[in-house]
Parts: C-alpha cells; structure tokens; sequence
C-alpha cells in the first residue's frame, strides 16, 4: 500500500532547511511496507516515533548530516559544461572518461544524450568531445586535435593549477615527486605534462622506499584528493630524507577535498556510524570513509540508499550521513528519506562551514555559446 509521507513531527533541521527539505521530498513517499525490526535487548535506547505512524523502534535516534557535503565547484562546472555542451551542438557530445567520478550523475548525462568514450578515437571526426572534471595529459589533447575535435575543457581549474606546476618544476629542471594514486585519471593526466621529470609515490612505504635523483634540484606535488593526514605524513618522510626538497606556495589538496573532511572528523565525534555517499571510483569518497575508519568509526560507502545494509546500524544511537564532492544532494535526500521510513525524526545539520567558490565555464563553451548567440 502506498502512504503518503508522514509529517516530519519533531525534526532539530532548522525551520528554513527544514521547509526547503520538505519541498524537494517527493510528494508520495516510496515507503511501501515498513519494516519491522525487533525490539533491541539492552544497550542504547531509542525513542518511540508513534507520532509520525511508524509502528516500531526507529533504527536509529538520530541523524547528523555533515556540511559542507556534496557537489563541489569542479564538478558543478563539469556537469554544467556539459549540459550545456548538449544545448548547443544537440546529442550525441561525447565525454572522454566519465565526467565526474558519480555512476548517478554519468546515467543522467546519458539519458540527456552524452556518450561516454574511453579514447578519442571513438569520437567520430569533427565531433564535439569534453574533457572530464579530472584533467587530461597533452597527448590526448593532441590526438583530439589530430582527429580535429571541436574539444570543450572541463578540467577543474584547481587540477589544471597542478599541472602547471608539473610543467614549471620540470621545465626548470626539477624531479618531482607526485603523491597521488596510480591508475587514477587525475594522476595520469599530471603524470603526462612531464613523464621523465615525475615519480610517483603512493603511500608513506612508497615515499622511505623512493630514490629520487641527486644531481636535480627536487619538487613535490599531490593530487587534489588526498588524505590530508596521509598526505602529511608521506610529505614528512620525504622531507626527512631529502630535506632539499620544495613545494608550491598552495598545496594541492584541495578547498573541497579539504572541508569535507574536517567536516567529517567534527562528524564522527557524535556518531556511531558513517554513511558517505558516493561511487567506489571517487577518490574524495573514498578518502571519507578513511577518515572515519581512522577516528575507529565504522563507515560505509554507497552508491545511494538502495546499497544501505540495515544490520550496519543495529547498534548504532548516531548515523552520520556525507555525500563526496561528485554525489549529487538529491541522493542525500533519498537516505533522509530512508531514515524517515525507518522511524528516523532527528535528522539534522551539522557543521556551519559555507562554501562559495564558483569556477567560470570553459572558454571554448563561452566562445561557441557566444557564436550561437
Ligand atoms: Fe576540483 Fe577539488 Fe572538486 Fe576535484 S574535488 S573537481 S579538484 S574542487
């Protein structure tokens, strides 16, 4: 039988978020049948929501959402350039890679028409071709330009700073180490600005372990979405040994990266669980879940609520709840959601830290949306 959603009877959100959640809920509820758990023998208490018609023990008594969460102005930017993209030259607009790192926000895009490539040898001569949130190395620049592709860059402009760096530090004749993980796209796009100057190192083993060159003057760089505690302690050893060694003015790290998860470490304080939102493939979410394993919090990452397993939260009085930089808020909302068909009425903020960067659109999609004009 389908109900219509429950009133949220006692909620600590504050009345304007509280309103602007309401709003955006749907307007039936997609609770079904809820599920009954059996009452909890001993250990934490959980209050009774008889009120909002849930007919058991709410699985958890609260829920604290972490702010700041979600999308960031990267991938904001790449997502919008996008559909945008689509706007101006009609489907198909292939997308080298996926966009940003979300299997959500990759399905959309594909039913608004992008079509999601490997190479640029699958983009047919001439066509339109993006580049994905996470950078591209210059050789797959110069085979799109090769086929002559109409290519749109929505690189993030914080991983196109470290590129730059890569180029400036290889150029002066500086080996560089690069803290980041193989296999990541990020990784192979900086890699590729200077393939002879750039080593890689992965982890702290990997930092003792390196032999870097000593007849060079040495550099690092890190990815943009690392642990910033891990980050620090491969950044110790390889200052330890190479005491030489120089950085950017700015490290890498980035503001979004940065914030949430400070934000989940002020989180896991208060909760007993975590849930991030966000695609195995995401490297910021992935580093949220690290975080919180770190603080000896239990923390699950799920694609959305249908990948929530009850029995993580058998015993848990908090769940926090975060979304890494590419999941989509609408997915926070569906775990609200969740939680509230599950007895769940506590469902607050937590955290105050407001983001405002906002990343201009690429050139080439201002200079062909002027053209259009
Ligand atoms: Fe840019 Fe950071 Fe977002 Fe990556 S996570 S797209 S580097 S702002």
């Amino acid at each position: 039988m389908r109900r219509p959603a429950p009133p949220l009877a006692s909620s600590s959100l504050g009345d304007a978020n509280r309103a602007a959640y309401l709003a955006l809920l749907p307007a039936v509820s997609i609770w079904e049948s809820p599920p009954r758990r059996p009452p909890r023998s001993g250990g934490l208490s959980h209050t009774l929501f008889t009120n909002r018609g849930y007919p058991g023990r709410a699985l958890v008594r609260r829920v604290l959402l972490a702010t700041p969460r979600g999308f960031c102005a990267g991938v904001e930017r790449a997502v919008e350039t996008v559909e945008r993209a689509l706007g101006l030259y009609g489907a198909p607009v292939y997308v080298r890679k996926q966009i940003v790192h979300n299997r959500h926000v990759v399905d959309e895009l594909q039913r608004q028409g992008a079509v999601f490539v490997d190479s640029v040898d699958e983009v047919p001569v001439g066509g339109p071709l993006v580049f994905s949130a996470h950078g591209v190395a210059p050789a797959v620049r110069d085979a799109a330009d090769a086929r002559r592709l109409e290519t749109i860059d929505a690189t993030c402009p914080l991983v196109t700073k470290v590129h730059t760096q890569a180029r400036r530090y290889a150029d002066a004749g500086y080996a560089i180490a690069f803290v980041g993980h193989g296999g990541h796209e990020e990784v192979e796009g900086t890699t590729g600005e200077a393939p002879d100057a750039i080593t890689l190192v992965e982890s702290v083993e990997g930092a003792r372990a390196v032999q870097l060159p000593d007849d060079r003057p040495l550099a690092y760089i890190t990815q943009t979405t690392l642990s910033i505690d891990e980050t620090r302690e491969i950044v110790d050893v390889l200052r330890a040994r190479y005491p030489q060694i120089v950085a950017p003015a700015k490290e890498d790290i980035c503001y979004a990266t940065t914030n949430r998860q400070r934000a989940v470490k002020e989180l896991v304080d208060e909760c007993d669980v975590l849930l991030v939102i966000g695609s195995r493939n995401s490297s910021n979410s992935k580093r949220l879940v690290e975080v919180a394993h770190a603080a000896g919090v239990d923390a699950h990452l799920v694609d959305d609520a249908g990948e929530i397993d009850e029995r993580w939260l058998e015993d848990a009085d908090t769940a926090g709840l975060t979304s890494g930089a590419s999941a989509p808020e609408r997915l926070v909302r569906d775990v609200c959601e969740w939680f509230r068909a599950r007895g769940v009425d506590d469902i607050s903020e937590h955290g105050s830290e407001r983001e405002d960067v906002v990343f201009r659109l690429p050139v080439e999609l201002r200079r062909a949306q002027r053209s259009a004009a």
